[in-house]
């Protein structure tokens, strides 16, 4: 494969071109990372989309949210990009994100470009080639890419750490709902969108946004964001009340953050991040193989049999990757 011609591809905003750069970063094949690695070096990193990362349980209305609220940005003339993250797929094959028929009317938009979850990978292979994934949107001239991901724990960390405004979705609930929900996911949120505020859950709705601005008022403000975020807002997907609110919300704060340098500096931050997670992830892989693999086994057994401290025998085999290299 000509790496030249596909990140040409990519950056005209070819979509089969797109999708099958996706599919290459998404392969385990070792002759498909390097070429992966090369096709992202190929593209650069010109220009920028707005990455943002939507996080909410299953049934909380994300798929709804993001139908509506990628027509509207459509509608406003911008192309948006929907990259699912979801680390259920990664422990049974299955996906939540994936199986259903999600979002009809927008995968249908020339603009938008809908990629579900891939079955089948380890949780560090969903987080590269989710960030992956999201810097061929970027290339592809993608204004606005949606990361989505389900709300358990270690996703939403995953999802934050390559997105540029982390939103949450929640439902209305009672006060005593609240207290479950994660100190640890309510800092990470930008934006807390309890959605559902319509109908019979209108004032329930009302209450749990009093409730969470209250919560994210305790919270500490971070120093980088201006006055007011984060913050807590109340919406519809079924029927669109206060989608443009949310939207001008979101704005505002990446304007805010690009005017001050934070921008900037949390994607230096990020990417220096993610450097560090690949040369662990490469360093797990040079485990798995020989003959690492063996020796590790032989060490074990040492250990297990009394012949060798955990400390030698771990210090053995540091010292041996060191000098080998694997
Ligand atoms: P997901 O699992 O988070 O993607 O949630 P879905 O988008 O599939 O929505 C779950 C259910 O909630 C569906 O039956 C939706 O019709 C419903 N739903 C989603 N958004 C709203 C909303 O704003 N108001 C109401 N009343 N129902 C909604």
């Amino acid at each position: 494969m000509d790496m030249t011609a596909m990140a040409e591809g990519v950056r005209t905003g070819d979509r089969r071109a797109l999708a099958r750069a996706i599919t290459l970063v998404e392969s385990a094949r070792a002759d498909h990372r390097m070429q992966a690695v090369a096709l992202l070096s190929a593209l650069g990193q010109g220009r920028q989309a707005l990455r943002l990362g939507l996080s909410g349980t299953p049934g909380v209305g994300k798929s709804t949210f993001i139908e509506v609220f990628g027509m509207m940005l459509i509608r406003a003339g911008l192309r948006v990009a929907v990259l699912a993250v979801d680390p259920s797929s990664a422990r049974s094959g299955g996906s939540i994100l994936g199986d259903k028929t999600r979002m009809e009317q927008l995968s249908r938009q020339p603009a938008a470009f809908i990629r579900p979850s891939p079955s089948q990978a380890q949780m560090g292979g969903v987080a590269r080639r989710s960030r992956e994934a999201v810097a061929l949107c970027e290339a592809a001239g993608f204004d606005v890419v949606l990361i989505e991901t389900v709300g358990v724990g270690q996703s939403e960390t995953m999802v934050a750490e390559m997105c540029d405004l982390f939103v949450l979705l929640m439902a209305p609930a009672g006060g005593d709902e609240l207290q479950g929900v994660k100190r640890g996911i309510m800092e990470m949120a930008d934006l807390i969108l309890v959605n559902k505020a319509d109908g019979d859950l209108a004032a329930a709705a009302g209450r749990t946004v009093a409730d969470y601005a209250g919560a994210l008022r305790l919270l500490r403000k971070r120093a980088q964001d201006p006055e007011g975020f984060p913050k807590a807002l109340s919406v519809s997907a079924a029927t669109g009340a206060g989608l443009d609110r949310a939207w001008a919300e979101m704005q505002a704060l990446a304007a805010w953050r690009r005017d001050h340098g934070h921008w900037t500096s949390r994607r230096a931050e990020q990417a220096a991040h993610w450097f560090a997670a690949e040369v662990r992830q490469g360093l797990l892989q040079v485990l798995q193989r020989e003959p690492a693999k063996g020796l590790m086994q032989v060490l074990a057994e040492e250990v297990a049999g009394g012949r060798k401290t955990p400390e030698a025998a771990a210090a053995e085999m540091l010292g041996r990757l060191g000098r080998t290299g694997g």
